[in-house]
């Protein structure tokens, strides 16, 4: 049961790609949809699809289920200069495995198109995968007391954690 892998990369407008890198992609990227599973018998022969659900995104190494609004692909570039995606790996297992390649993120701020590398908690990677805004922005767009008012509550809903993945997860809200 084999999750079909080589899907191209859009574009890669980088004329000088390293032979293998990290690159960085938002959950909701195109190349998350429609994706499907494949069954073969024990001769190899394809049996049947099943869909995948957009949201199930599954970190290749240890099988992880990655709830993060940015997600790492290892990409590989064939002779011909293709990219490919090789795997979606979680940041345990990057760091585990991969930590030596060079990593690629053209993630940026919609409102201040600085690059986007990392979010303080799930509320604020939830509101960028609506809004596309770095955390600095979310910060300063935001009401402090508001925003903090809504991390209380947040900690609170933390105690039950499967609970907010849960939210989290289903936020394509297909
Ligand atoms: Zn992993
Ligand atoms: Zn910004």
């Amino acid at each position: 049961m084999n999750e079909e892998k080589k899907r191209l990369v859009p574009k890669p407008s980088n004329l000088d790609l390293p032979e293998r890198f990290i690159f960085k992609v938002r959950r909701d990227a195109p190349f998350f949809k429609n994706r499907s599973w494949k069954f073969y018998d024990v001769n190899g022969d394809l049996t049947g699809t099943a869909k995948v659900p957009d949201n199930q995104i599954i970190c290749d190494d240890c099988n992880l289920l990655m709830i993060s609004a940015i997600i790492d692909l290892i990409i590989y570039m064939d002779l011909e200069g293709k990219a490919y995606i090789e795997k979606a790996d979680c940041k345990e297992c990057i760091e585990k495995y991969y930590s030596s390649l060079p990593v690629i993120n053209r993630i940026k701020c919609r409102t201040c198109s600085n690059k986007i590398e990392k979010f303080k908690n799930k509320i604020s990677e939830k509101e960028f995968l609506i809004s596309s805004m770095c955390q600095d922005c979310q910060d300063y767009v935001f009401e402090k007391g508001k925003k903090e008012e809504f991390e209380d509550n947040f900690s609170q809903h933390d105690a039950d954690r499967r609970e907010m993945d849960e939210k989290f997860t289903h936020l394509d809200g297909d």
